[in-house]
């Protein structure tokens, strides 16, 4: 099991949540705008916190804090993931999940078990484009299946969209929205280049406001809700 990164407190992360943050190493994708490229590239590079202190810490925070903020690199990669989160439900935390949805079989474990209160999963461009965000090869049919669990309505959950210039445009919009048909909300947000993974997208000049804006009325011709974070 590797935890890479834990931060006590946040009330940025689970909305309407004071949450811890605990983040996991590694990924299968390498998503040209992700900001944590330390933990996807060379997670070796950090060292593993000793799970056991952070169970401690979490069991002595629990009066403190609503719940736990699981991200990454992409959680659901680590073998440890499911029984870190029995033990963390255990001490009567919500557990909010970040996750690609690319590994369907243990987001639905996570559920059927109720180790999960709400998934955060991201849409990051047109299904058919995301072998664009790796090197390797990569496969959806692990995406649709993590989103039809969610929209079948087991756990809360919120999707989202960062809009990265030429991963995101109207077209994208249209085929993802394809995919989410009948969701709640989509959540569509501000991309900041600042940290990205890949250089040349570092300056690349985010999509405008008014862009996002349409991008946002075009999405809410497939679900019930959209909103628009980051301008
Ligand atoms: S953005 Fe998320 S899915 Fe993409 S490489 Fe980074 S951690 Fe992995």
């Amino acid at each position: 099991m590797s935890i890479k990164g834990f931060q006590g407190t946040s009330l940025l992360d689970f909305p309407g949540r004071i949450a811890s943050l605990v983040f996991f190493g590694g990924c299968n994708l390498t998503c040209p705008y992700c900001h944590n490229p330390g933990l996807v590239l060379d997670p070796g590079q950090y060292p593993d916190y000793p799970v056991e202190a952070v169970l401690e810490q979490l069991q002595s925070r629990r009066r403190f804090i609503d719940g736990v903020v699981v991200s990454g690199g992409e959680p659901t990669l680590d073998p440890g993931l499911l029984p870190f989160l029995r033990e963390v439900k255990s001490f009567g935390l919500a557990v909010k999940l970040d996750t690609n949805g690319l590994r369907p079989e243990v987001l639905e474990q996570a559920v059927a078990e109720g180790l999960v209160d709400c998934v955060a999963l991201d849409l990051k461009t047109a299904p058919a484009r995301y072998g664009e965000l790796h090197g390797g090869p990569v496969t959806i049919d692990g995406l649709q299946r993590s989103v039809r669990q969610l929209l079948a309505g087991a756990v809360d959950y919120e999707l989202r969209t960062t809009c990265v210039p030429g991963l995101i445009e109207e077209a994208d919009i249209h085929a993802i929205g394809e995919l989410l048909r009948g969701a709640k909300r989509w959540v569509l947000q501000q991309f900041v280049p600042g940290h990205s993974l890949a250089e040349d997208l570092r300056e690349v000049e985010p999509h405008p406001a008014e862009t996002i804006r349409a991008f946002a009325e075009v999405a809410g011709g497939y679900v019930g809700e959209v909103s628009v974070r980051g301008l």
